[in-house]
This record gives structure tokens, sequence and C-alpha cells, in this order.
């Protein structure tokens, strides 16, 4: 195959890969493009619904609220029949509780009257060992009721002023008048592991029975939820939360960043970092929460179709195709003009000696005529037979003719080397030479019967010479003789080879 068909199907082989492989990678880019926007309206969706579920668990912070607002008196047996029902069918409610004001010159009294319920109650708040006896303060916000309380027992005396957190939500709803979250926290009641976080919705009287506070409604005391995060998200979420997405809630207002909760260790190896998505911000009694999610590898992969490979290998497949037919026709093709040269070789040759065969001699003449006129130049002819060859065939047998002819042939094309010249056999033991721009061809007849002869091929059976000779005849068509035409031309060296015979063979004659 030639070279140049290699190299073009080598390029196109490499273009047509790379071409495949390219679009294979485009698609394959648009198809994690899909798979993130996607990613990012799912989990868009379930911040939504997740935020949805905390607002309507606050809901019911605010109707009990509401509902206590027209109670005249609160102990611990109203409260506990108020908040029953509500508890039974709200499961991320880890409890409601009662914790009113209380100031420095009441808190006695008011630890008396509580331990007529519960024996041991104090005002407790955290210490480094867990609790202990609350410290001197201006005023404490105890937990008077709690509810579930055989779950919530440990709360139950807790100040709720006595830590950050919750002093700060406090605070802050005593301020506004509206409900207000603390941060993240862990739960007392709960610390192994269950996060949490405490709204505060703060209560007011009418200020009937202290004249000193004029007309305002009075603030005596909060009521307040606790609500458990795991819980709510899988309330929210539950069956939708794989785990095939790491789903994470933070608390994210002004310096806080505190995790709420993780749905997987965000250590492990799987979640694929840099597609980690955050929700808008949204707001939770007064705190900026956002969900972030994160996929895993295997949540990539099962979005994935095949498609981008399918049409890499396709386009691979393809150009394979194309430059295989394509290289196998070229190929097809100079075999084809191979057998063509060959078989028009083969047509103009003489099968025996490798010369030029007659039709080759005929054409050639008659093209070198034509021209010989129209240039204005001389043409020759010389015409060759083998003197006695019948009778080295009878002497030698046929084969060792075929050899004689050969070995003759060979040594008149040696002689006969112009580039215009043309030696062919003119027919059984006859050549024929055809000499373009060649006034004078008995210097080339001699020639021919000197290296004939000098090969020396034995020949008892020949009157003319011991060795296989020639006899040689030529004619030459020059300008004034145009008039003739070339049955002349051939008549004429047929005549001059007739006179060598008849001078004794082994001679040259010019017409
Ligand atoms: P002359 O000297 O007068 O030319 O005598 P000649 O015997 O050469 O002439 P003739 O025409 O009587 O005989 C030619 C012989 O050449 C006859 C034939 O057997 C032989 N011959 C022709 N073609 C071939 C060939 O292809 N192979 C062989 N071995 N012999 C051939
Ligand atoms: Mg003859
Ligand atoms: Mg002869």
């Amino acid at each position: 195959m030639k070279q140049g068909t290699i190299i073009g199907a080598v390029i196109g082989l490499a273009v047509g890969i790379v071409v495949s492989i390219a679009l294979g990678r485009t698609l394959y880019l648009e198809e994690s493009r899909a798979i993130d926007l996607e990613f990012r309206s799912d989990i868009d969706q379930l911040s939504a619904v997740f935020e949805r579920e905390v607002l309507l668990n606050l809901e019911i912070l605010y109707a009990l609220k509401e509902a206590v607002s027209v109670l005249p008196e609160m102990n611990s047996e109203r409260f506990g029949v108020m908040t029953k029902t509500i508890l039974e069918r709200s499961p991320a409610i880890q409890a409601f509780a009662w914790a009113p004001m209380v100031r420095r010159s009441d808190m006695p009294a008011f630890v008396r009257e509580q331990r007529e319920e519960f024996v041991n109650f104090q005002i407790r708040e955290s210490g480094a060992s867990g609790l202990r006896e609350a410290g001197t303060r201006d005023w404490y916000v105890p937990v008077q009721f709690i509810e579930p309380l055989s779950e919530n027992r440990t709360a139950l005396g807790f100040d709720l002023a006595s830590e950050t957190s919750r002093l700060a939500a406090l605070l802050k709803a005593r301020a506004t008048g509206n409900m207000a979250a603390t941060a993240g926290i862990r739960l007392v009641q709960e610390p192994e592991n269950q996060r949490g976080f405490l709204v505060f919705a703060p209560l007011y009287r009418s200020p009937t029975d202290d004249p000193s506070t004029g007309s305002a409604m009075q603030h005596y005391g909060f009521i307040n939820g606790v609500f458990r995060i795991g819980e709510l998200v899988s309330l929210a979420i539950g069956d939708e939360l794989t785990g095939d997405i790491l789903l994470q809630v933070y608390d994210r207002s002004g310096q806080d960043n505190t995790l709420l909760f993780s749905s997987d260790s965000a250590d492990d190896e799987r979640w694929e970092a840099e597609e980690r998505y955050t929700s808008a911000v949204f707001d939770i009694g007064g705190r900026e929460w956002v969900v972030e999610a994160v996929p895993s590898e295997a949540f990539v992969q099962s979005r994935r179709g095949g498609f981008p490979i399918f049409v890499a290998l396709a386009g691979i497949t393809l150009t394979c195709l194309v430059v295989g037919y394509f290289t196998l026709s070229v190929r097809r093709n100079s075999e084809l003009s191979e057998a063509k040269t060959k078989l028009e070789r083969i047509s103009l040759t003489d099968s025996l000696t490798g010369l030029a065969n007659r039709r080759h001699f005929d054409a050639c003449l008659e093209r070198e005529y034509r021209r010989a006129v129209r240039q204005g130049s001389a043409l020759s002819l010389v015409m060759i037979d083998i003197d006695h060859f019948k009778e080295y065939n009878d002497e030698y047998g046929h084969p060792a003719g075929d050899a004689c002819l050969k070995k003759v042939a060979d040594s008149l094309r040696k002689v006969v080397n112009r580039p215009g010249d043309l030696v062919a056999r003119y027919g059984g033991e006859e050549f024929g030479i055809v000499l373009p721009d060649t006034e004078s061809p008995k210097d080339v007849g001699e020639f021919c019967r000197r290296a004939v002869e000098a090969l020396e091929i034995p020949h008892k059976a020949s009157s003319a010479a011991s060795v296989v000779t020639i006899s040689v005849g030529t004619s030459t068509l020059t300008p004034e003789t145009w008039q003739q035409n070339l049955t002349d031309l051939l008549h004429r060296a047929d005549e001059a080879l007739y006179q060598a015979k008849e001078t004794g063979r082994n001679w040259v004659c010019g017409a």
C-alpha cells in the first residue's frame, strides 16, 4: 500500500477517534451538569419541606401559648392535661416546659411551694460534673412544670437563665414579645447524642394585682418547647434520605456556625466534597438555618446513563469502519491498477524473450513514422533473421531453440540502448528494431550481427558459420523519401534482409 494512503488512514483514524472522544466528553460534562442541577433542585425542595416541618412544630407552641394566656392560673396537673395529646401526636417535640421568672427574693418561697409536689425540688444549673445547685442571681427562670415528666425529670428545676444560649433566647423573646429559638444545644435530659433547640414564647398577663406597673401587660415567664432536630428531619424527609446523600443542617446566625444535624459521618471518603450544595437561608424563631447536602460518588454514578460512552464508542467504531473501508478500497484500486498494468505489459511483451511483441512493434513503428513526417526527421528500420534456425531446432531440439532465441534477444537488447529505440520479436526467429531519428542504421545492424556471433552458440548444422548467426536488412525513411509509406519501408528492409541471406548469411545489407 502507498505511504500516502497509510498516512491518510492514520490521520483519518486519529481525527475520528479524537472527535468521538471529544463528543463523548462534552456529553459527559453536560450530563454531569444536569445531574448537579437536579441534585440542587432536589435539595432546595428537601430544604423547603424541612423548613415547613419545623415551622409547623413552632406553630404548635404558638397555639399552646395562646391557649395558656386565657387561663387564670397554671399548675402541673393542668399543664399535663393541656400538653398530653399534643406531645403524643408530635414526635419531634421532646417536651413542653413552663418556666416563670423568679426574683431572688421570691426564690425560697417558690422552692418551698414546689417541694410540696416534688420533694427534692431545687433550682439548678449545669456544672463541670453534671447539674448542681444554681448560684446566686437577681432572677431565675426555673423549669416549674415539664411534660412528659417521666422522660424529662432531670430538667425540672433547671434554671434556663443559667446558660448563655438559653439566656440569650430568653432575653430576646422578652424584649420582642415574639418566639425566640436558642442556638443548637445538647439537651440536658438527653445528654448523649440528640441535638435540639429550645423555643421560648414569652407570657404576659394583665397588671390587675400590681398597680405599680401601670396598665401595660406584665411579662411573668415563658412557655417553651424543646425540639429534636433529628426527629424533625426524619419527619420532613424521612424515606427520601438515602445513604447516598449527606444531609446537614446548620445554624448560621451571626458568627455562629453550629452543626445541628448530620445524616452521616461527614468525614467519610465517599462524599464528593466539591459537589457540596447549600440551600437558601431560612428563619427559625429568629435564627438563620441552612440545609447543606453532599452527594456520594454512588449517587452521581446511579444517575449517569451510558449515552456519552455509547456515542464515543459508536464514533470510534464508525471511524474504524470508514477508514477500513477506505483503506480496503484504495488497496483494491491499487491492486486493480497493478493488474491492469501487468496485463498491458503482458499484451505488449513477448512472453518467451521479454522483448516487445509484434503488436507493440507495429504500434511503435506507426507512431514513430507519423512523428518523423511531422518533425521532418529520419526513421530507420532493422530486420533480423536467425540463420538456419530450422536446422538448429532439428539438431538441438525445440527447447534448446527457445533458449537460443532468449540469448539472441538479450544480446540485441544490450546493443540497442538509446531511449527511443525499440527491439521487438517480429515473429518466429525474426526480430525488428525501430530507430527513430536515425539516418544510417547499418552500424546498429552490424553491432547486432557481431553481438550474436560473439555469443558463440554452437550451430553444427549451419552452413554460414559454426555458431549461431543472424542476417540483417535495414531501410531508412528520410525527408526526401516521405512519399513512401510504411509498407514500402518494411518491404525495403525485407528485401535488404533477403539480399543479406543471398549474400551468404551472417551479413548486413542496407536498402
Ligand atoms: P534461413 O536461414 O533462411 O532463415 O533458414 P531458417 O531455417 O532460419 O528459416 P525457416 O523460415 O525455414 O525456419 C524458421 C524456423 O524457426 C522454423 C521454426 O521451427 C523455427 N522457429 C520459429 N519460431 C520458433 C520458436 O518460437 N521456437 C523455436 N525453437 N523455433 C522456432
Ligand atoms: Mg525466417
Ligand atoms: Mg531464418
